[in-house]
């Protein structure tokens, strides 16, 4: 199966309509996907590249919107800090199961005990194929599959027997190129509530853009708090709007930044 032709069936049509611009430097707070919408898609997650220019711009948007954006990704924190230092962001990581908000407070719903069972054996079983990488969160796992595209229906059966080892609080997530077990109570709606809660999002309207599967979770909690949700790239989604991939979205954030600035 080709990495991105899997589809959530349940969305519908998407506009392919380009988002507005912020009407004021305190109606809006950003959430942002990483992979796929800050960034470009790269086979191995270590080899993503975050230029100067971008680390700019999102520490420019942050400060107009007094603080209101957040990175919300499947990455850990850790590793989103790693690759946007010196540039400490609020983000919630692992779809969720971690936050840190605007003040830095740190929370971290994770229980990585009952992936023990589970974690030596999907690493077995990674190595003993080439082309697939593990990459190991501590409160989920993802199986990479980019340099082995003809293996994705393996990788799922295999991923999707574990899971069902596992129980219910967990699920088993497909993305482009990647399938991650990971907890079902956590989930990137979930965390775009728990930031609207806080200083300085609370009162303000919320709008997520993302690229994936995971991020109609977002989508829809941006919706139900009065904001929107934009769509990076092709694919069927319930986003209001649509920008057609990294370079669109850089430059959509450039025209954000250049409005914030005239208010
Ligand atoms: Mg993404």
């Amino acid at each position: 199966m080709p990495c991105d032709d899997r589809k959530e069936f349940f969305m519908t049509d998407a506009t392919h309509a380009r988002p507005p611009l912020p009407p004021s430097q305190h109606e809006w707070a950003l959430f942002l996907d990483f992979d796929g919408t800050l960034t470009a898609l790269v086979d191995h997650p270590d080899n993503v590249s975050v230029d100067q220019p971008l680390r700019d711009l999102l520490l420019q948007l942050s400060d107009s919107l007094d603080g209101a954006l957040a990175i919300v990704s499947g990455r850990s924190i850790s590793d989103l800090d790693r690759h946007l230092a010196p540039l400490k962001l609020a983000c919630a990581g692992q779809h969720g199961a971690e936050r840190r908000d605007a003040l830095g407070r740190y929370q971290n719903a994770m229980d990585s005990g009952p992936l023990e069972s589970v974690r030596k054996r999907l690493h077995e079983f990674a190595d003993a194929h080439h082309g697939l990488m593990v990459e190991d969160k501590g409160a989920s796992l993802a199986v990479h599959y980019r340099g082995a595209p003809e293996l994705a229906d393996t990788v799922v059966r295999h991923s999707q027997s574990m899971v069902d080892e596992l129980g219910s609080d967990f699920e088993l997530h497909q993305g482009k190129c990647v399938v991650e077990i990971k907890s079902s109570r956590c989930h990137k709606g979930l965390s775009v509530e728990a930031f609207m809660h806080t200083t300085p999002f609370s009162g303000r309207q919320p709008i997520f853009m993302g690229d994936d599967a995971t991020d109609e979770n977002g989508f829809a909690s941006a919706q139900a708090l009065g904001g929107f949700g934009i769509k990076v790239g092709e694919g069927e989604t319930r986003a209001d709007y649509r920008l057609a991939g990294t370079e669109q979205v850089r430059q959509w954030l450039e025209e954000c930044l250049a409005s914030l600035r005239h208010y």
